[in-house]
């Protein structure tokens, strides 16, 4: 069975349309995410636009504040804190990659982690691991909305994570191994997580092996065809992170979008197993607004 990130990704719009707009119609303002983005590398431009305007369907106010590559690093730190205390901004994100000269991690450090939509500082990640209120990073929050809209528990089961990147393999264990504290955003009555988790990646020997064992397999490592029929168990889980471009003449860009599961020949083995496009990736950007929509609550209570 196909998870249809695409399918599911516009019902939760659709939803969260509906309580934006009860927001509105009571007379209080719409949420509003900030996107901060610096330089013009291609793809953030694309992710940035993407980010708007999925904001923009679902009637959440969304800016974006462009700054030149040449900006200090003291300038873009200003800003933050400026963002920080701005009460009508009530999340914000700065755009990864930063140029060389401007330290990420300063940056993201300074963000406020009741601000910080993307899950993405220190204060936002250790405290998720602790069980405390905090955003979870959106790729690892829709993969955790889908698997519980298809009703796909955790609990007991064991999950093989490929990737350790702070932004997907590294929360996804995290989320999956932990008990389901309630406190964290969105945490519904099926057990997510209580998952006996595996974390894989470029230097762990015998990838083949520690697969067939797996329940659940959710692979974030941007290489195409990793996964194999002969890696996966009659009956599991695949959950393909990957976005990998691969040359194609018969389409008119060239190129084609392919994940890290040769899903040809995984699908028929695998119970269900995501597509790409059309699975993980529409659920990370409607993580972002149920993340922007959640700091408007806790910030207008
Ligand atoms: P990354 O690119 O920072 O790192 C890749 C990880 O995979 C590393 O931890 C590495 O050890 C591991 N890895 C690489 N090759 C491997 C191999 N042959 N065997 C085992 N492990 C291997 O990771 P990332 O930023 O999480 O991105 C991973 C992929 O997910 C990329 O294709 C990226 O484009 C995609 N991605 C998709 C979404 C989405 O919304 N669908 C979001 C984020 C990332």
């Amino acid at each position: 069975m196909i998870l249809d990130g695409k399918k599911i990704a516009a019902e939760i719009r659709a939803e969260l349309r509906e309580q934006v707009q009860a927001l509105t119609q009571a007379g209080q303002r719409a949420p509003k995410l900030v996107v901060v983005i610096v330089g013009n590398n291609p793809a953030s431009e694309t992710y940035v636009a993407n980010k708007i305007k999925a904001c923009q369907e679902v009637g959440i106010e969304a800016q974006r504040i462009a700054y030149a590559t040449t900006i200090t690093e003291q300038t873009l730190l200003s800003e933050v804190h400026r963002l920080n205390s701005d009460s009508s901004v009530d999340g914000f994100i700065v755009q990864l990659p930063l140029p060389d000269h401007i330290n990420e991690s300063t940056i993201l450090s300074a963000i406020d982690y009741r601000k910080d939509v993307d899950g993405l500082t220190p204060e936002s990640m250790g405290r998720a691991i602790q069980g405390l209120d905090a955003f979870i990073s959106a790729t690892p929050k829709g993969i955790r909305e889908l698997l519980a809209r298809y009703q796909i528990t955790t609990e007991g089961k064991h999950v093989v994570v490929i990737g350790r990147s702070n932004i997907v393999g590294k929360p996804m264990a995290m989320l999956l191994m932990q008990r389901p504290y309630l406190s964290l955003p969105n945490m519904s009555a099926s057990s997510l997580g209580d998952a006996t988790v595996t974390v894989c990646h470029s230097k762990t020997r015998d990838l083949a092996a520690i697969c067939r064992t797996a329940d659940i397999i959710i692979v974030a490592a941007g290489s195409p065809k990793l996964l194999t029929a002969n890696m996966v168990k009659d009956g599991a889980v695949v959950i393909d992170v990957g976005i990998n471009r691969v040359d194609d003449l018969t389409s008119p860009r060239g190129y084609r979008l392919v994940g890290d599961v040769d899903f040809d020949n995984v699908a028929p083995k695998a119970s269900f197993i995501t597509p790409v496009p059309g699975g993980v990736g529409p659920m990370t950007i409607v993580s972002l607004l149920q993340n922007t929509l959640q700091a408007y609550n806790e910030h207008s209570r």
